[in-house]
């Protein structure tokens, strides 16, 4: 594949450590002062290859999750490194009615949507969901054998009734708060953009999704960063 310069755009730091160590990237501080955006950089093979994390927030000491932080993460990030590919890889919620299991990495295939921007007026609903298409997919993910599927972002770690109706009314089979939002602004730069998600938690069981998430972040993240590795290298070939 022809690329040259790889964005991988991520929210959480425990998400993003075993990446930075497996892809060997060095330390660059912030990206653009005073945003908290903290960037890493680095090569495999013949491509140059960028990490940005959300940062931290000040105020409350946790990681900048959600979708504000990640369009302000992604816009930030274009224009200082100008990519030519992004790619989001995170922790997200699977389903177990869509035969998803905790440990699985899927690949964004064929759109991310929005599934709590409720706008019910002509036009605005459509907006809202948003339905950003992804870099295809579908030759990665079959080499590797990787999932596939809609992800979809929210703004909350939970969900209500409408939100899970609105998922299943586009087939949504990962549930997770950055991709959408990514997406979007990689969309009006016209620059390729999928996720890689790893599955910290299940939705629809019984467990609170918080308690599942805090238990399976590390070794879903490890997997995650094995997968993103196989990605690469896929990529680089
Ligand atoms: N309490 C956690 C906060 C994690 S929030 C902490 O240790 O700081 C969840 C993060 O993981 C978000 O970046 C989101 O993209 C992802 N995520 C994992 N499972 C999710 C789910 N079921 N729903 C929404 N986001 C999820």
């Amino acid at each position: 594949m022809k690329f040259n310069r790889i964005v991988l755009i991520m929210a959480m730091e425990d998400e993003a450590r075993p990446i930075i160590k497996e892809l060997n990237l060095t330390p660059r501080g912030k990206l653009l002062s005073p945003l908290p955006m903290e960037f890493y950089e680095g090569k495999y093979k013949s491509l140059n290859l960028d990490l940005v994390t959300s940062g931290k927030c000040d105020k409350h000491n946790v990681d900048h999750i959600g979708p504000q932080a990640a369009i302000l993460n992604t816009a930030s990030a274009i224009s200082q490194l100008q990519p030519d590919l992004i790619i989001n890889p995170g922790t997200a919620g699977g389903f177990v009615s869509a035969g998803g299991n905790i440990g699985d990495v899927y690949l964004s295939y064929p759109m991310v949507c929005y599934h709590d921007r409720r706008i019910p007026l002509p036009g605005f609903d459509a907006y809202g969901i948003g339905s950003y298409y992804c870099f295809d997919t579908r030759e990665i993910a079959n080499s590797l054998g990787l999932k596939m599927g809609i992800v979809s972002t929210g703004s909350s770690l939970d969900y209500t009734p409408k939100d899970l109706d609105l998922i299943k009314s586009y087939g949504g089979v990962v549930k997770e708060m950055e991709a959408a939002s990514i997406a979007w602004v990689a969309d009006l730069y016209k620059i390729p953009f999928f996720a890689i998600k790893s599955i910290t938690d299940l939705v629809d069981n019984s467990t609170p999704t918080e308690e599942e998430f805090l238990k399976n972040l590390e070794s879903a993240s490890i997997a995650l960063s094995r997968e993103v590795f196989r990605v690469i290298d896929f990529i680089a070939k």
